[in-house]
């Protein structure tokens, strides 16, 4: 594997080595149950809580407000349903974004088909972005949930969610944030965010797939999904996956001390890939937001191919790049986030996404830029 080029952070990134080191002990040594009244549950049970005040201190929140989960796509079920459906005496009425990942918009629609609430789904700019004053008009009497993502997997773009937080507040309605894609690269900070309920996951910040957490601030009405033994103060019941937690804490804290470095590094490459793929590839086209986008992250369409072909040919060469969203492969269907941002089906075909990671180097910026021009061409030959 050393000597592919891989450039789909996006879909998910290595585990970071001291991250295993932390692990290890919990698989074999201190295999207890954390629910288990002696001393062998007293060690797994310090390490949740060690854990949790750890992830909790990386995103500016309580240790009470971080609840583990199975991943990203869990914690935003958790965060939909779970508040939805807990204020559904209060209300009928949630909203999100065209841009949203799948474990956003499903339950919105869950909740539409099979709750009867009422769900808007806020449209974007050309760029990916969500206009606060849209959701302004779209807030009514009803509404109790607002989602928005902080920055979007396909293009890279940021959201406004301060600006948007400021708008629910005003109104007391709840606002939760997909920030799978940012914590890795950007400061997340719930306070200064504004955000009610963040979603986070383990496999894109150099932790471990299969676990995640919602952080859910004080006082926020949650209904769970999972019930059982009433772990996660009863919200997310199920014996805690202990090496996995202190995985997603412990990469959650490399990831906040190493991440000025590393935006900055990642930076940097982006714009030299940005820059060499419009001069090399005639008609290539940059989709997501040119400058209020994640710093390791590359998309484009290259009108005339077939992004698919396009992945198929730079694996071929040891290139390891997406063709959009991973979680969505083998789907025919064009992205729906690309749609939203207004390109014709047969252009949001031709995507192509390249993401950075800590390991990203020069050489393997070039690398890409010396062979991307002719498989594109090649192929529109
Ligand atoms: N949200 C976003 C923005 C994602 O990119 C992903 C994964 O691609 C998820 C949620 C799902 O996270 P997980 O794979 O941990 O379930």
């Amino acid at each position: 594997m050393e000597d592919l080029v891989y450039l789909d952070h996006a879909a998910t990134t290595p585990i970071d080595r001291r991250v295993v080191e932390a692990m290890w002990p919990y698989f074999a040594d201190r295999f207890g149950n954390p629910s288990s009244r002696h001393p062998s549950g007293e060690v797994a049970s310090r390490a949740v809580a060690w854990a949790r005040e750890t992830a909790a201190a990386a995103i500016g929140a309580s240790s009470s407000e971080i609840i583990f989960t199975s991943g990203g796509t869990e914690s935003d079920n958790l965060a939909i349903l779970g508040v939805a459906l807990a204020l559904r005496d209060r209300g009928d009425h949630v909203i999100t974004t065209a841009i949203e990942h799948s474990s956003v918009l499903e339950p919105c629609r869950q909740l539409a088909r099979l709750h009867g609430f009422r769900l808007t789904v806020l449209p974007v700019d050309r760029f990916g972005v969500v206009d606060p004053e849209t959701l302004e008009r779209a807030l009514d009497k009803s509404t109790v949930l607002v989602s928005v993502m902080t920055a979007n997997n396909e293009v890279g773009t940021l959201e406004p969610i301060r600006e948007i937080a400021a708008l629910t507040r005003a109104r007391g309605v709840l606002l939760h944030t997909d920030a799978v894609q940012a914590v890795g690269a950007l400061p997340v900070d719930v306070d200064s965010l504004g955000v009610d309920l963040l979603t986070l996951s383990g496999h894109k910040v150099y932790g471990p797939k299969g676990i995640g957490a919602l952080y859910v601030r004080r006082g926020t009405p949650v209904r769970p999904l999972l019930h059982g033994g009433g772990q996660e103060r009863g919200l997310r019941s199920g014996t805690e996956n202990v090496p996995g937690i202190v995985g997603l804490a412990t990469a959650l804290q490399i990831a906040a001390a190493e991440r000025p470095e590393y935006a900055a590094r990642a930076g940097s490459l982006r714009d030299r890939l940005i820059a060499g793929v419009l001069a090399a590839v005639p008609e290539a086209l940059l989709t997501g937001h040119p400058t209020e986008r994640l710093p390791n992250h590359a998309s484009f369409c290259f009108p005339g191919v077939h992004g698919e072909a396009v992945l198929v040919e730079l694996g071929a060469r040891g290139i390891c790049c997406s063709s959009g969203s991973a979680c969505h492969a083998g789907s025919t269907e064009p992205s729906h986030v690309l749609m939203a941002l207004g390109l014709a089906a047969d252009v949001a075909h031709t995507a192509v996404r390249f993401s950075l990671g800590r390991g990203t180097t020069g050489t393997e910026i070039d690398e890409a830029l010396s062979v991307l021009p002719d498989v594109v061409s090649g192929l529109r030959a």
